[in-house]
């Protein structure tokens, strides 16, 4: 097994044959294109652990984790298949952060993870569930910049990054700040939105983790239309893959995997595909095609729109909405309807038209948010209000 580092003092795996590796922003450190999320690991240990031991093998050497992921136990559900193979890999950890978080508490939450992943330290620690507006309590004294630094001197972590859900404009000034070294957000083909701040990333040497490469399982779903899009005549899943890896300033795609199959397909796919081989900008031409398909319908998904006061969660709609009349996933789309939480369902608008006056697409969000529920539920969308 090769080393993947430049300068910290633990080299990373490296296995050239079967995985491919780029720089992880300026932190010296070259991650495996294929990254692990370990958020979706099953409750078989002796299968977590084989599955780990095989992605290490192959040459994943970054596992994303936090200890509120599978109701407290996505830690360790991981840590056995880490056992004795921890100096070559980064295991991220993740504490959020809030107007009630405080340096004990944050430094505490370090500690607490750290044992149970059975690390001697963190090589990326990532403060979670952040956006623009949290700046201030992590900046506060006595708050959580304090407790990051004072680990840091301590050894106990190595680098500091990011993931949230705020609008692409505020994380560009969340790293324009200079505090992370990496930004953690969801990016895929269907879902551009956070393009113009990992841009901005790769301008600056932040490294880039996106998440989702396969929008949560939606992109194993056959689409003829993606296909043409990209003029690639593959399985979906692969071309999303592609398309991310494409993006040169994605460090690396962090794919939730559970089974063996999957994590020996991604593998596979990682080191088949030689990212100079695409041409990226005809790729995001392609996909700019289909979104003109929805005109003036198209949902960037930059969150401007929320809080709605129903409750209802729009852009998770629009994200059902284009994925249903934009890749022809129709199926999927109605199923999707369905698993909205009834508490942020469509159902719930009283057409308000708050949200119109904010979306800077103009987007019809209250007709949108009418046909979702005519097409979760044909026979209660007669009763949504008018
Ligand atoms: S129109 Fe509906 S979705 Fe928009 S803010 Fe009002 S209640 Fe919420
Ligand atoms: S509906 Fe409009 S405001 Fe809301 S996320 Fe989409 S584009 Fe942004």
């Amino acid at each position: 097994m090769g080393v993947a580092s430049i300068s910290n003092n633990e080299p990373l795996i490296c296995k050239a044959e079967t995985m491919r590796y780029r720089p992880f922003g300026k932190t010296g450190l070259l991650v495996s294109s294929l990254s692990f999320g370990c958020m979706r690991l099953s409750d078989d240990r002796e299968y977590n652990t084989g599955l780990i031991s095989q992605a290490i093998a192959l040459g994943v050497n970054y596992f994303e984790t936090t200890r509120y992921y599978l109701d407290g136990t996505c830690q360790h559900r991981t840590a056995p298949g880490l056992a004795d193979k921890t100096p070559g890999i980064i295991i991220s950890g993740k504490e959020g952060i809030g107007p009630d978080q405080t340096a004990c508490r944050f430094r505490r939450e370090i500690e607490r993870q750290l044992d149970i992943l059975g690390l001697s330290h963190f090589k990326f620690f990532q403060v979670g569930w952040f956006s623009w507006g949290m700046m201030q309590h992590l900046l506060k004294r006595g708050g959580v910049l304090d407790a990051i630094r004072e680990a840091q001197d301590q050894g106990l972590i190595q680098h500091v990054g990011f993931t949230g859900h705020d609008t692409p404009e505020n994380f560009i000034k969340c790293i324009e700040t200079g505090l992370f070294d990496s930004i953690t957000v969801p990016y895929n083909m269907i879902n551009r939105a956070y393009e113009p701040t990992i841009r901005r990333a790769g301008e600056l040497g932040v490294g880039v983790v996106a998440m989702c490469p396969v929008a949560g399982g939606v992109l194993s779903l056959e689409s003829d239309r993606l296909r043409e899009a990209l003029k690639m005549d593959l399985p979906t899943t692969e071309m999303a893959l592609r398309f991310v890896l494409s993006n040169p300033n994605v460090s690396t795609a962090c794919s939730g995997m559970n089974r063996t199959e999957q994590l020996q397909q991604n593998v596979k796919t990682v080191k088949e595909f030689e990212p100079g081989s695409c041409d990226f900008g005809a790729m995001c031409e392609g996909l700019d095609r289909l979104r003109v398909t929805l005109g003036d319908r198209f949902c960037t998904g930059c969150r401007y729109c929320m809080p709605c006061a129903q409750g209802v969660d729009i852009p998770r709609h629009m994200d059902i909405y284009r994925n249903w009349k934009c890749f022809g996933l129709g199926a999927w789309a109605a199923d999707a309807v369905k698993g909205v939480p009834e508490e942020k369902s469509a159902s719930k608008c009283n057409e308000c038209g708050v949200c119109e006056g904010k979306c800077p697409n103009t987007l019809e969000i209250r007709k949108m948010l009418r046909e979702l529920v005519s097409l979760g539920n044909p026979k209660r969308a007669g009763k949504s209000k008018k």
